[in-house]
């Protein structure tokens, strides 16, 4: 049986993104639905440890959503530092006049606040639900999904892919480029015998980088490091691993004693088309799904989520299906997009390259981010704003 029902917005997606893209669309007054495929009682499992910057924090305090409970875990430094060769930097908050960088967070703490937020803020929200396919028509799209094996329609001005990237096919869209860096992330929580501060780690060694972000009297960590090696690491014994960890990471923060929760993840980079009709826009991974090493993936994400809302709330609701529409949130997002992946991917090939003249270059580079603080301060405000300051 079919049936119908029509919104504003309808965003397929409710991860991380999503969420914060309909809560935003319902604060500013439209009708908005949200399709997911999980259901809303399963478990998330995810080991994932975020690092939400200060931009990130300001968007979810803004919506209502953040939690104080996560200020206990702030980051107010971040040392950067190469295994082995000369040159360290370290970034901090005074250095952008901020009251701290950001704050650690975890995604299986932070994803069911969210969604749990849908229905508190009465955003029609639907699990268990794929949408299969989208229909364009002159001023609404026509959206086929399945829920629980039942076909059902749901038409909108507006659909935002929040998918993850999951499903751009259903758009008629597809990823532009792909990068496979032959490299997993290990993540988990990990101790050491000196009590941590408000000071991340980002150490470059030779297998890939490890970041460490402190929280409370433990770190999260994330070490990429060569796919051929992974299973083996995350199979090994904790007093093997633990030798590993610190042999690639080093003494900076004691010795390390207790790890749990390790988990893996493939590293790639993608980047999607964007759609250049009017009625369907891409935000998050779905856009662009980056390196975890400089820590933006979803930071950029909720910017965009941001960003459409804003855009959606200066026009009428009549014209949330034009192709203006769809031209100008491009727009809006086409810097910050363009840098924040230039600079995931940049920093990751100049810190995985085994050049040797690159060594020196990127000694010289982590020196020169302290002896030039304006270079310094617009890099970190573009890291945590984007480009507008
Ligand atoms: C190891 C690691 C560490 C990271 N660390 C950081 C960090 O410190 N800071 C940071 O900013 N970012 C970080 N990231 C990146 C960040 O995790 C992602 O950018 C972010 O989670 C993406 O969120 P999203 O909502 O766009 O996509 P997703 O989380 O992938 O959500 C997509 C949702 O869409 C649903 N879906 C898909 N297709 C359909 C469909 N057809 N119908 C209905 N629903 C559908 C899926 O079930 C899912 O729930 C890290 C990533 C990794 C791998």
């Amino acid at each position: 049986m079919m049936s119908e029902t029509h919104y504003d917005v309808v965003v397929i997606g409710a991860g991380p993104v999503g969420c914060v893209a309909a809560l935003a669309m319902k604060q500013i007054g439209l009708s908005t639905a949200v399709l997911e495929v999980q259901s809303e009682k399963s478990e998330i499992s995810d080991g994932r440890t975020l690092a939400l910057s200060w931009n990130s924090y300001l968007i979810l305090n803004r919506l209502n959503i953040w939690s104080s409970n996560e200020e206990k875990f702030p980051i107010s430094r971040i040392q950067i530092s190469d295994r082995g060769h000369f040159g360290q930097s370290i970034v901090s908050a005074s250095d952008v006049q901020l009251p701290k960088l950001g704050f650690v967070v975890r995604f299986k703490d932070l994803l069911p606040r969210l969604r749990k937020q849908l229905s508190q803020q009465q955003v029609k929200t639907l699990f268990e639900a794929s949408a299969n396919s989208i229909e364009r028509y002159k001023d609404h799209s026509k959206i086929t999904l399945d829920i629980n094996g039942t076909s059902s329609e749901i038409t909108t001005r507006l659909v935002v892919m929040a998918d993850g990237g999951q499903s751009l096919n259903i758009a008629g869209l597809k990823f532009k480029k792909t990068v496979e860096y032959g490299h997993d992330a290990i993540v988990g929580i990990i101790t050491s015998d000196s009590k941590p501060s408000d000071m991340a780690y980002e150490r470059f060694t030779n297998s890939g980088p490890i970041a460490l972000l402190p929280r409370g009297n433990e770190y999260a960590f994330v070490w990429s490091v060569p796919s051929t090696e992974s299973v083996d690491l995350l199979n090994q014994p904790e007093s093997r691993f633990l030798d590993a960890f610190q042999h690639a990471f080093g003494d900076r923060c004691g010795r390390f004693t207790s790890i749990r929760e390790k988990k893996s993840y493939s590293l790639a980079t993608r980047i999607a088309e964007q759609p250049s009709d009017g009625g369907t826009v891409i935000i998050g991974n779905a856009s662009q799904a980056l390196h975890p090493i400089a820590a933006q993936g979803l930071n950029l994400g909720l910017r965009d989520a941001w960003d459409l809302a804003e855009v959606c709330g200066a026009i009428k609701n009549e014209h949330l299906a034009s192709r203006d529409t769809v031209n100008k949130f491009r727009k809006k997002r086409r810097w910050d997009r363009l840098q924040t992946t230039l600079f995931s991917t940049g920093l990751n090939r100049l810190f995985s390259s085994k050049l040797s003249s690159i060594f020196g270059a990127r000694g010289l580079g982590l020196l020169g981010l302290d002896l030039v603080p304006l270079a310094k301060k617009l890099i970190i405000r573009q890291l945590i704003f984007g480009p507008k300051l």
